[in-house]
């Protein structure tokens, strides 16, 4: 299937699921995931109306970023940071994105705070949740994450949008549930609007458990392959 097909089918499956679980599909975000994918790609996507893609590495984002900007200017675009950010790209990130979907520490806020004030530019992000109890994922457990929105949420150059996480891998898209469940009654607690929950396996779940952005990659443009850009 080509590229239109497969973002139609996606657009069609999250309406779905917004529609069972009485939401407005509308109010969901579809963030194409361009790791592993190249520039021809992207603006294919871009044709077929994309305006919304995810990189999880800086370095790799800031090649297809230029080089798309160099090819067209559409300022609709926008770029999320979707990945675990190194304090040491935190200022190339502010230059780069509109939205960082993975702040874990207060240290990397502070970067991010200082750097976005350089720029003149208030930074949306939002903070990172690990629900799980796996040693390999980057995100703040429920207490840490009370304490770094705490701090951050006072810095004057961030704004604190939402919370994501990544579930648990699994082939069941259900064993996904419980988690968005608890991102969900976190976000209500803090009082926030975005909840980006949601991969290829389990975007809708995620959807009708209440995500605000999906972030999709191999849905959109195929399998990344053995060595496709993690
Ligand atoms: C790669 C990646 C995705 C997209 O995964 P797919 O399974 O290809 O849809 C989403 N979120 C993050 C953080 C990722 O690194």
């Amino acid at each position: 299937m080509g590229l239109v097909e497969n973002i139609s089918g996606i657009y069609k499956r999250i309406s779905h699921a917004a529609m069972r679980s009485g939401r407005s599909p509308e109010d969901i975000i579809l963030v194409a995931v361009t790791k592993g994918a190249g520039i021809d790609k992207i603006r294919e996507a871009v044709d077929a109306g994309l305006r919304v893609f995810g990189e999880s590495r800086v370095k790799e984002a800031e090649g297809k970023i230029s080089n798309l900007k160099s090819q067209i200017s559409n300022s609709e675009i926008k770029w999320h940071m979707i990945g675990h950010l190194q304090k040491n790209k935190a200022k190339q990130a502010v230059r780069l994105f509109d939205l960082i979907h993975s702040v874990d520490s207060v240290e990397l806020s502070e970067l991010l705070n200082k750097y976005a004030g350089e720029a003149g530019k208030v930074q949306r992000v939002l903070i990172e949740v690990k629900l799980s109890h796996e040693e390999a994922k980057h995100g703040v457990g429920e207490n840490k994450l009370r304490e770094l929105f705490k701090e951050t949420v006072q810095m004057s150059n961030i704004k604190v949008e939402g919370l994501m996480t990544i579930p648990p891998y699994s082939d069941n898209p259900e064993e996904s549930r419980p988690y968005f469940k608890e991102l969900k009654r976190l976000r209500d607690e803090h009082g926030l609007k975005e909840l980006s929950m949601g991969m290829t396996n389990d975007f809708e779940i995620a959807v009708e458990e209440g995500a605000t952005m999906v972030r999709v990659g191999t849905a959109i443009f195929g399998e990344r392959g053995r060595w496709g850009g993690k």
